[in-house]
């Protein structure tokens, strides 16, 4: 048989679209960098268990990468490194580029936030001679996932005269860990008999803290007594300190290597940090660009970006027009001439499930990062559809650098839906799409990427800065 392609081979290798492996497309070399960039994440996210710690990890990267502290009334020469800090709880890091401002910025944003179990304000008490912490679900959970899993508790505590302490506890190996029970089987014929949705409900989301008595003494709440005792002694702290507090249960997991071939990561907290690091990483690796360049790691996105921490809030468009004013410009006019990379996952083709999924129009794991032109649910609501013009610009950007893009949809049409903060920064008039990296069992306790998708989403956040 002849080796000569038919002319339908050919046509269809000039007009049909083109899906290969991520690991065929980088080959060798490209693999050994995706493992290797994979390794800076996996350190990143077992220190990063909550949006404060991203932020203060990726901070102290920072400033060793020389960055400084944004000051409004300094006129920054090109190359310039600054960051500002939002609360502790969102950071802007940003090169000032050689071009005029007036040209606009590029931006790269990603979440820092993840779902978890937040304490409630009022959150101990004794039953049945048991300790508990009660808790208020934070961002989009299946309940039962959070059950008879080893939960760490990290975060803040401010006491009534204003000094703040700050908490990390069940993450070392010589740690205690929490946990919420969960039914035996055998008592639980009513239980399974329930829907997923309802066999563990918000209120039974109690995580289990202690059961000695102060002293080994019984009396009523003793239980309780000894543990606000110990709070008290390690961290200074009494109960009604628990008011002005930001304490938040998370899975006691360390990031992993999944698979014979090490080929995946699992962890807590993809979603988003997975786009986090590689937006943090571009953004500490560019150098003397021409647009001025920004990643954004911002907070609150898992409970729709509300707040002062989060893109609904005006701290970006505060640090743009600030930014613009440093050289005379109008901040209006740099936003409008803006781009932006949403930089957020999207839910990657589970062969398990494959019902939800319409898989011409799915991602996959090992496919590439991401392109996703919308999200929102029920015919496109709630999103900012990225016009034909950017997706054109990107697509060909990306091809450009060699960067192994595909696009999907999340899920299929009517099936559920999602949204990112794209439609906050389509608010300030800025170009804007979602870009990021497919992740399986998102928003569980432990979700599951692949490592070259990771470093191909470091490797487009990099392309659009350096453009
Ligand atoms: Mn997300
Ligand atoms: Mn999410």
């Amino acid at each position: 048989m002849s080796e000569e392609k038919t002319r339908s081979e050919l046509l269809k290798e000039q007009l049909f679209m083109k899906k290969e492996h991520t690991s065929v497309c980088i080959g060798e070399e490209g693999n050994a960098q995706a493992d290797s960039f994979s390794e800076g994440y996996m350190n990143y996210l077992d220190c990063s268990k909550t949006e404060r710690e991203a932020v203060e990890t990726a901070l102290e990267m920072a400033k060793a990468g020389g960055f400084t502290e944004f000051d409004k009334n300094v006129r920054y020469p090109a190359g310039s490194k600054v960051y500002l800090n939002n609360r502790g709880k969102s950071l802007i890091l940003a090169v000032i580029g050689h071009k005029d401002i007036k040209d606009g910025v590029r931006i790269s944003a990603a979440h820092v936030d993840a779902p978890r179990l937040d304490l409630k304000p009022n959150p101990l008490y004794e039953e049945s001679e048991l300790a508990y912490f009660k808790t208020h679900y934070y961002g989009g959970i299946k309940k039962y996932q959070w059950t008879a899993i080893p939960l760490a508790l990290h975060g803040v505590v401010v006491r009534k005269d204003g000094s703040k302490v700050s908490i990390s506890i069940g993450e070392n190996e010589d740690e205690p860990k929490f946990v919420i029970t969960d039914l035996l089987p055998h008592l639980a014929a009513n239980q399974m008999r329930s829907t997923m949705a309802e066999g563990i409900k918000g209120e039974t989301l109690n995580i289990l803290i202690g059961s000695r008595p102060f002293d080994n003494t019984a009396g009523a709440d003793a239980v309780k007594l000894n543990i606000m005792n110990i709070l008290n002694e390690k961290y200074g702290i009494i109960e009604e300190d628990f008011l002005s507090a930001e304490l938040e249960a998370v899975p006691a997991f360390k990031a992993s290597d999944i698979g014979f071939d090490r080929s995946m990561i699992g962890a807590y907290g993809h979603d988003d940090r997975v786009c986090a690091y590689p937006a943090l990483m571009a953004i500490l690796d560019c150098d003397e660009p021409d647009y001025t360049c920004i990643t954004v790691l911002t907070d609150k996105e898992e409970t729709g970006s509300e707040g002062n921490t989060g893109l609904d809030s005006k701290y970006l468009e505060y640090f743009v027009c600030d930014l613009a004013g440093m050289s005379g410009a109008d901040g209006r006019e740099v936003l409008s001439n803006s781009k932006c990379l949403s930089a957020d996952v999207n839910a990657a083709f589970d062969p398990n499930f494959p019902e939800v999924y319409e898989k011409k129009n799915t991602c996959f794991i090992n496919g590439g990062v991401c392109i996703t032109k919308y999200t929102g649910s029920r015919g496109k609501g709630g999103t900012s559809d990225a016009s034909a013009e950017f997706m054109g610009e990107i697509r060909s950007l990306l091809d450009s650098e060699n960067v192994c893009w595909q696009t999907g949809e999340l899920g299929k049409v009517d099936e559920g839906g999602g949204g990112t903060v794209a439609k906050y920064i389509a608010h300030l008039n800025v170009d804007v799409v979602d870009l990021g990296v497919p992740v399986l069992s998102m928003h569980a306790p432990f979700e599951i990427v692949s490592k070259t998708d990771v470093y191909m989403a470091y490797r487009a956040f990099l392309a659009f800065f350096n453009k």
